[in-house]
């Protein structure tokens, strides 16, 4: 049996999700076609808009679908910039669907900065203070609402508040936070917030951007009129029924999700009783229930992710990026680790499906783990 704790990469299809984009599926027929069928998937479609505005707090109309948070993210900044954004200021520990397009806009003339971090891992915003002048209408601000390797919590909120107060366009990527607190995409004020699905219980390859007030967007996607023009190509009728179901869900079990902090608080108590050199990168900041993001100081992540899976744990190497390599992590390095301890972190992430049992199968196999590693990497 495998404990599964890496809900922060993807937490797996909750049951409503599967159900709705069964009923989605025998629909067939195209959004855009007039006849029945085509009205029948329209209307399915026009439904998961209104419940995922309802399930996030986000205007119907400001929902613009997408294959995923990636293309979202790369939606808003585009957006920001052709509406003449010259100054892309990004936290030090968004997520590489952020960093990548931050970079891309330099080539369009647009310079570039990164707000730094605590050694808690929390935006500063005495810094983002400094870095915005009086008038800063000709900048887009970007702070994540919780972060995916440490699960600390941000001041999303208040950066867009400072941020918009000079004039800044403003961007949030919530991808961590929906169906894990209590938060409304409008209590960040932001001009664009992305999500994903499958990181609440939804399929992966959907995703929204919501765009608020009279933040323009600037389609990327060009061809049909679909999103009202914002992004075209034939709406991915499944997956946004399967979307907003898992929203619903994820939004109405939000007490149980709480509750997976005693889950990991014992976990990581038992660990640290274990190895008491072990570092826990923001635990002294607000976390996200489900996080936490772990160092034994030179044992490295990748041998350390292999040995757990092999005694049935998955967890993730701090900052594994897409191909599966491992590189130390960016976020813990913007919080001062050193770039050892960077390549020891590893993330556990609890979810929907987890229980006690896991986080018992997960101090097992750490502790086996650990002592194995050790004995073969003696302390220098
Ligand atoms: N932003 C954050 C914070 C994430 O954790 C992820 C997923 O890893 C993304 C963006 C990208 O989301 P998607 O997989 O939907 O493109």
């Amino acid at each position: 049996m495998t404990a599964y704790l890496d809900h922060n990469a993807t937490t797996p299809l909750r049951p409503d999700a599967l159900d709705a984009m069964t009923e989605a599926a025998r629909l067939g027929g195209n959004p855009s076609s007039v006849h029945s069928a085509g009205r029948a998937a329209r209307g399915r479609v026009e439904a998961a808009r209104a419940d995922l505005a309802q399930a996030l707090g986000a205007p119907q109309s400001g929902i613009v679908f997408t294959s995923g948070a990636t293309e979202a993210l790369d939606l808003a900044l585009t957006s920001a910039v052709a509406a003449g954004a010259r100054r892309v200021l990004v936290s030090a520990i968004e997520h590489d669907a952020v960093i990548e397009p931050s970079r891309t806009v330099m080539d369009h003339g647009a310079e570039r900065a990164e707000i730094p971090v605590t050694a808690d891992g929390v935006v500063d915003l005495a810094a983002l203070d400094a870095m915005l002048s009086d008038d800063a209408s000709d900048a887009a601000v970007c702070v994540m609402a919780a972060n995916n390797e440490t699960g600390v919590i941000q001041p999303a909120a208040e950066a867009c508040a400072l941020a918009r107060s000079r004039g800044a366009r403003t961007l949030v990527d919530a991808v961590q936070v929906f169906g894990k607190s209590a938060v409304q995409a409008s209590d960040f004020g932001a001009d664009y917030v992305a999500v994903s699905a499958h990181k609440l219980g939804g399929p992966a390859g959907v995703g929204a951007m919501l765009a608020f007030g009279d933040a323009p967007v600037a389609a990327r996607l060009r061809g049909g009129g679909q999103e009202l023009g914002r992004r075209a190509g034939t709406e991915n009728v499944v997956g946004i029924a399967g979307f907003a179901a898992a929203a619903t869900t994820a939004v109405a079990q939000l007490e149980q999700f709480g509750a997976l902090a005693d889950i990991r608080d014992g976990l990581e108590a038992a660990v640290r009783d274990h190895q008491p050199d072990v570092v826990i990168f923001g635990a002294s900041a607000e976390r996200l229930a489900n996080t936490s993001c772990l160092a034994l100081p030179g044992v490295s992540a990748e041998t350390l992710v292999m040995a757990l899976d092999l005694d049935g744990v998955a967890v993730s190497a701090g900052a594994a990026c897409s191909s599966g390599r491992v590189r130390p992590s960016r976020v813990v390095m913007a919080m001062g680790a050193d770039s050892v301890t960077a390549g020891s972190a590893i993330r556990v992430s609890l979810g929907w499906t987890s229980s006690q049992v896991d986080a018992d199968h997960f101090i097992t196999a750490w502790s086996k783990a650990t002592a194995r590693v050790a004995q073969r990497q003696p302390a220098a």
